[in-house]
């Protein structure tokens, strides 16, 4: 018989408490529902969490990365680099700026862009690279920085899973020119919606808030407050990309727990590399010296020479247990807009290929009981003894 749970578990869930609400519903009491002096607290707190001069909260992470590369000047002509394994938003900004993204396989054993292969795709239209901290592991900045040097590119890092995450030492976030942070529902830090930009930069952080808000004079969002000037100017035809009052209430309140969340996390991660470790059919997710990992995904890879299934039936085994799963990601290439615009074939990247048929993202949350993760890991044991060879 498989041990299938009474409920379903999602995999993923954020973690709304009694704080939170009481926060959302204070803002809601105070009659700052826009961007007020909550998200102006919170982008300070932000910023001394992680240790940058600017951070600006916005309503998403894919409106940080837009605006970021903007500020930067890039635009129609230009190339931007990221890579194959990512969510279409590192990406789709590049095309919102006019410019072309160009692609590049991933390290097998990182799983992040392969510093290795950065140079090989950079041209004379080439303007700035995005690294992409896939699922909490930071990429290889000083490889990064290294070549962005040499080069004069603009570095911007898709930081949606790095929130917590350390490069050797310094917080990810700091280390390129600007980042860009998700609070989305399913991240470490959630709102809802929501997002973040940091840059140590003053030039580029005056850029972006000016973008942000449709691209008004500095300081017109309090014009209706008794402090504020009914007189603005448009400095350029900006962009609406604000965060809300509402979004900052629980900004704040997850960021005051995220070390007792991210503590969770760690728990449950290392509770499936013990269980998973001992299965010759599962590779667990690699942990690197230079890193702390901000454990927001953990992905296993299926030996599929050992298994007589694919992924896909594996997801719908786990499914049928009720664990859900998902996959991160669809490599960029495989999807219809992408690979007719930009011609993509089978195999121009291999190791992002190979990796795709391999992955699956098991439920990994601070909300999660002891019982969920013992589900999990006795779902996962019980769908490999019935397909392994
Ligand atoms: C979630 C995510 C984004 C987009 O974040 P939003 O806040 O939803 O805009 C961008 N890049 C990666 C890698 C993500 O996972």
């Amino acid at each position: 018989m498989s041990p299938r749970r009474e409920q379903f578990l999602p995999y993923a869930l954020p973690l709304i408490e009694d704080d939170d609400i009481e926060a959302v519903v204070d803002s809601l009491r105070s009659n700052w529902i826009s961007k007020g002096p909550k998200t102006g607290e919170f982008e300070k707190r932000f910023a001394e969490y992680i240790g940058v001069k600017h951070a600006i909260a916005l309503n998403s992470c894919t409106a940080g990365l837009h605006i970021a590369l903007l500020a930067a000047g890039v635009g129609a002509g230009d190339e931007v680099i990221t890579t194959a394994m990512t969510f279409a938003a590192s990406s789709n900004v590049i095309i919102h700026c006019g410019a072309t993204p160009v692609l590049v396989d991933i390290d097998p054993k990182t799983l992040n862009i392969d510093p290795a292969k950065i140079e090989e795709k950079i041209t004379s239209k080439t303007k700035a690279i995005i690294p992409v901290h896939l699922a909490g592991l930071p990429c290889e900045m000083d490889e990064i920085l290294q070549i962005a040097k040499k080069y004069s590119l603009f570095v911007l890092e898709d930081a949606a899973h790095g929130m917590y995450t350390k490069y050797k030492d310094r917080m990810v976030g700091t280390i390129g020119d600007a980042a860009a942070f998700s609070f989305y529902a399913t991240k470490n830090l959630a709102t809802g919606e929501g997002g973040m930009v940091t840059t140590n930069d003053d030039e580029l952080a005056g850029k972006m808030r000016v973008l942000s808000l449709h691209g008004m004079s500095r300081n017109a969002w309090n014009r209706f407050s008794e402090k504020g000037s009914w007189y603005y100017e448009i400095e350029y035809p900006g962009y609406k990309y604000n965060m809300t009052d509402i979004q900052a209430a629980m900004g704040m309140t997850q960021l005051a727990k995220l070390e007792s969340m991210q503590a969770r996390r760690e728990v449950i991660w290392q509770r499936y590399n013990a269980a998973f470790n001992k299965l010759p059919e599962i590779e667990v997710p690699t942990d690197f010296t230079y890193a702390r990992h901000a454990r927001h995904l953990y992905m296993i890879r299926l030996n599929l020479d050992k298994l007589t299934v694919d992924r896909a039936a594996f997801i719908e085994q786990l499914k049928e247990g009720n664990i859900g799963t998902s996959v991160h990601y669809i490599p960029l290439p495989y999807h219809p807009y992408y690979r007719d615009t930009f011609g993509y074939k089978p195999g121009d990247f291999p190791k992002t290929e190979a990796l795709y048929e391999r992955i699956i993202s098991l439920p990994l949350y601070p909300r999660m009981s002891d019982v969920d993760v013992q589900d999990v890991i006795e779902a996962v044991q019980h769908v490999i003894e019935k397909i392994r060879l």
